[in-house]
C-alpha cells in the first residue's frame, strides 16, 4: 500500500460527519408493499413480465431488459402483484412500476437462482450473465454494470479501479461494506477482471478509514493482480475523472469513456453484489442504504428490499418530529426528497434527514457574484463556473456546452459549496442541462 496522499487537483473538504461509521448494518423489518420502478437505470425500462394478483416469490423475474443499455427486475419480496401501474419516481415524476403486497406468511427465502459454473462462461456469456442479475452501478449512478464491462472494440483495459473512496460527507454503506463483506468485493473484482481481461486492478481507499483499508488488504490473497492504495480525504475524490487522473495519470478525454483511457471503474458495493448474485444465478433484489442527520433518533446503515416506500425506512430509523429537509444521496450530489411515497432504488446510497437547525437558512438567499474566483479554485474539471453561471442565467445554452465545456461538469457541487454569494451554481448546471437534452429531443 502507498503511504502518501496521493489525490487531484482543486476539490474541497467538507465536514465529513460520518457519525454511521461503525453501525454495523443491519436489516430492517419487512415492508407489507414494494414498489419496483421499471426504470432505475440509465437506459431504456425494463418489461414488465407479471400482472395483477399474480403469486411471485422473492428472487423471481418481474420485468425483462428493455435492451442491451438495460436491465431486469426481480421480485424483492414474495407476495402478491397488486398492481402494475405508474408510481411516484424519486424525481418526483410518475413512472411505470410493479406494485408486490407482501405475503405475511412467507417466510422471504430466496428460492430463485442457478448457481453457475463462473469459469466456463465466455466473454459475451458472462455479460450476459452479468446483465440477468440487474446489477448496475450502486454508487449512486445506476448505470447497468454488464455494459461497463462490454470493452469496445479496439479498446483493452489497462487497469480496473475499485472506487472505495465514498468521498461524499454522512454516506457510510460502501466503508461497511468494505470492512464487513471485503470477500464478496474482492470475488466481484475478479469477476470484472476475467470479464474485461484487464491484467491488475487498484482499490482506491480515502485514507480516514484505515479499518477499510485493512480489511481490503487482508482480503487480497497473495498472487492476485489485486493491490490497495490510499488516497487523500478530499471531495470528489471518488468520481471516475478523478481516480484516472490519479491512479492512471491520464485524463478521460472530454466526452469520452473511461476506456478511452484504459480504465474501467466500478464501486464496492457493485462489486460486492457481483460476487455474491452471479455464482448463485440471483437477481439484486435488496441494497444497503445509510439513513443519517440530525432528524432521524436511530441512524444506521440499513439492508432493505428494493421498492421499499421511504416512509417504511423512516418509521425504523425514527424520523423526528422537527426533520425538515429530506436528501436522496449524500448533501453534496444528493437530490431533495419530494414525497415518502417514494421506493427505494438500486442507486439510493442515502438518505441525509435534517432538523430545521442543521439547515443554513443564510444559503437560502443569493447575492450576486463578487468574482472572487473560489468556485474556480475549487471546481475539479478546471472550467468557470461563474461564467457558465452567468449564461446559465441568460439561458444561453447552446453556449455554455458548445463553447465552456458544460457536459464536462459532472455535478460535483464545490463551485455552490464554495460560493460565498450563496449563488446555487450545480443546479443552474443541471437545469441548463436538461433544456438541451430537451431541445435535442424536440428537433
Ligand atoms: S458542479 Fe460542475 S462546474 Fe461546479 S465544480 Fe463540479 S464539475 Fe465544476
Ligand atoms: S464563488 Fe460565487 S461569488 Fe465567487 S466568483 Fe464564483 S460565482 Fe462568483
Amino acid at each position: 500500500m502507498s503511504s502518501s496522499a496521493k489525490t487531484f487537483r482543486h476539490g474541497v473538504h467538507p465536514p465529513e460527519c460520518k457519525a454511521t461509521a461503525d453501525a454495523v448494518v443491519t436489516r430492517i423489518p419487512w415492508p407489507d408493499e414494494v414498489v419496483v420502478l421499471l426504470s432505475q437505470h440509465t437506459g431504456a425500462p425494463a418489461k414488465a413480465l407479471v400482472a395483477k394478483k399474480q403469486p411471485v416469490m422473492r428472487g423471481e423475474v418481474i420485468a425483462e431488459a428493455g435492451g442491451f443499455v438495460s436491465v431486469p427486475m426481480h421480485a424483492p419480496i414474495t407476495g402478491t402483484v397488486s398492481a402494475v401501474d405508474l408510481a411516484l419516481n424519486p424525481r418526483g415524476e410518475l413512472a411505470p412500476a410493479i406494485l408486490i403486497k407482501r405475503d405475511p406468511e412467507a417466510d422471504q427465502e430466496t428460492v430463485y437462482g442457478t448457481p453457475r459454473d463462473l469459469g466456463n462462461l465466455s466473454g459475451d456469456a458472462l455479460i450476459k450473465a452479468i446483465q440477468d442479475t440487474g446489477l448496475v452501478g450502486l454508487g449512486g449512478a445506476a448505470f447497468p454494470t454488464h455494459v461497463k464491462l462490454k470493452v469496445p472494440e479496439g479498446k483493452k483495459i489497462a487497469v480496473v479501479v475499485v472506487n472505495g473512496c465514498e468521498c461524499e460527507p454522512y454516506l457510510t454503506t460502501d466503508y461497511r461494506l468494505m470492512v464487513e463483506q471485503a470477500d464478496k468485493v474482492i470475488a466481484g473484482l475478479r469477476i470484472v477482471l476475467q470479464a474485461t481481461g484487464a491484467p491488475k486492478a487498484v482499490i482506491a481507499i480515502e485514507n480516514n478509514k484505515p479499518e477499510a483499508l485493512d480489511a481490503m488488504m487482508r482480503a487480497v490473497t497473495p498472487g492476485d493482480p489485486i493491490s490497495v492504495t490510499s488516497l487523500a480525504t478530499k471531495y470528489p475524490q471518488g468520481a471516475e475523472k478523478m481516480l484516472c487522473d490519479v491512479i492512471l495519470h491520464r485524463q478521460i478525454p472530454s466526452g469520452g469513456l473511461p476506456s478511452d483511457a484504459g480504465m474501467a471503474c466500478f464501486n464496492v458495493a457493485t462489486l460486492a453484489q457481483m460476487g455474491e448474485l452471479l455464482p448463485r444465478g440471483q437477481g439484486l433484489i435488496e441494497r444497503i442504504i445509510t439513513v443519517t442527520g440530525g432528524g432521524v433518533e436511530r441512524p444506521g446503515n440499513y439492508l432493505a428490499p428494493l421498492g421499499t416506500p421511504l416512509r417504511h425506512i423512516m418509521e425504523h430509523a425514527c424520523i423526528r418530529p422537527d426533520a425538515r429537509k429530506i436528501i436522496n444521496g449524500g448533501p453534496m450530489m444528493g437530490i431533495s426528497v419530494a414525497s415518502l411515497d417514494v421506493p427505494l432504488t438500486k442507486g439510493a446510497s442515502g438518505l441525509l434527514v435534517l432538523r430545521d437547525d442543521e439547515i443554513q437558512t443564510s444559503r437560502l438567499e443569493e447575492y450576486p457574484c463578487i468574482h472572487c474566483a473560489r468556485c474556480m479554485d475549487a471546481c475539479p474539471m478546471f472550467l468557470n463556473p461563474s461564467h457558465l453561471g452567468q449564461l446559465a442565467r441568460k439561458k444561453r445554452y447552446e453556449e455554455m456546452a458548445e463553447e465552456h465545456h458544460l457536459n464536462d461538469c459532472f455535478e460535483c457541487g464545490c463551485c455552490s459549496y464554495v460560493c460565498p454569494s450563496n449563488i446555487p451554481l450545480v443546479q443552474y448546471f443541471r437545469i441548463a442541462k436538461a433544456m438541451l437534452r430537451e431541445r435535442s429531443a424536440a428537433r
